[in-house]
């Protein structure tokens, strides 16, 4: 259960994060991703696929390679790759719900385009819920896990690492993060354990429920320690 007493910010990522990723919309986007480069290279499907996943690994988003090494336009590309099909995604009730009990302001800071972040947001019924979207176009298509990216974001925010919490299915987002300060969650079926990230958990609802339970008197009979709070960091509420 996540110790959210000094958390100001929350700060959650969107894709795989926010919706669930057996919804498959990262393979439509991913299949996507692999059509434009076999029609902007000339190249076929298994290439495309292994150019993907080395730009992917390399510059931490696919496209971050396309424009350092091909100079693609990053708008045209966001604009292809993210023409999918939503319907897989269904609207959850209580996370809005707990969302919008969450004691701090709530941020999304996304590697995909705001336009991507507001249909689907949108879509989630939780647009509103949210004070800014960061997406990559903000942070010059510098995506995350490009520490820079995160103290351009705080910098936005007029905030501190320590303040904020940070909730992402990528791992490797959560490094920098938890580097700056913050408190880190990541959303994930996994079960390692990684200096980095304070907490796991499977879904965002789930998270939700244990904050919340921990808010609002201990339905599980969690009392929150006062030697959790020895420098004297102020409650959010
Ligand atoms: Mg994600």
């Amino acid at each position: 259960m996540t110790d959210i007493r000094h958390i100001r910010t929350f700060i959650f990522d969107l894709d795989n994060t926010l919706y669930h990723p057996r919804t498959g919309l990262m393979d439509q986007m991913h299949t996507l991703i692999g059509l434009y480069i076999m029609r902007f290279m000339g190249v076929d499907a298994a290439m495309a696929d292994q150019i993907r996943r080395r730009y992917w690994q390399k510059y931490g988003t696919t496209m971050a390679g396309l424009v350092a090494e091909h100079g693609v336009d990053p708008h045209q590309f966001m604009e292809f790759v993210h023409n999918i099909d939503l319907s897989e995604v269904n609207p959850c009730a209580r996370t809005r719900e707990l969302l919008a009990a969450l004691p701090g302001r709530r941020v999304i800071f996304t590697n995909a385009d705001h336009r991507h972040a507001e249909r689907m947001l949108t879509h989630l019924g939780i647009a509103d819920l949210f004070e800014e979207v960061y997406d990559v176009t903000r942070v010059g298509f510098t995506p995350k896990p490009a520490l820079q990216s995160y103290e351009k974001v705080l910098g936005w925010l007029g905030e501190e690492g320590q303040h904020c919490a940070m909730l992402e299915d990528s791992l490797e987002n959560l490094r920098p993060a938890h580097a700056l300060g913050m408190t880190t969650i990541w959303v994930t079926d996994a079960q390692e354990d990684h200096p980095f990230v304070h907490y796991r958990t499977p879904d965002v609802l789930t998270w939700l429920e244990g904050v919340s339970t921990h808010e609002h008197g201990n339905r599980t009979g969690h009392e929150p320690r006062e030697d959790e709070d020895p420098q004297g960091r102020r409650h959010p509420a």
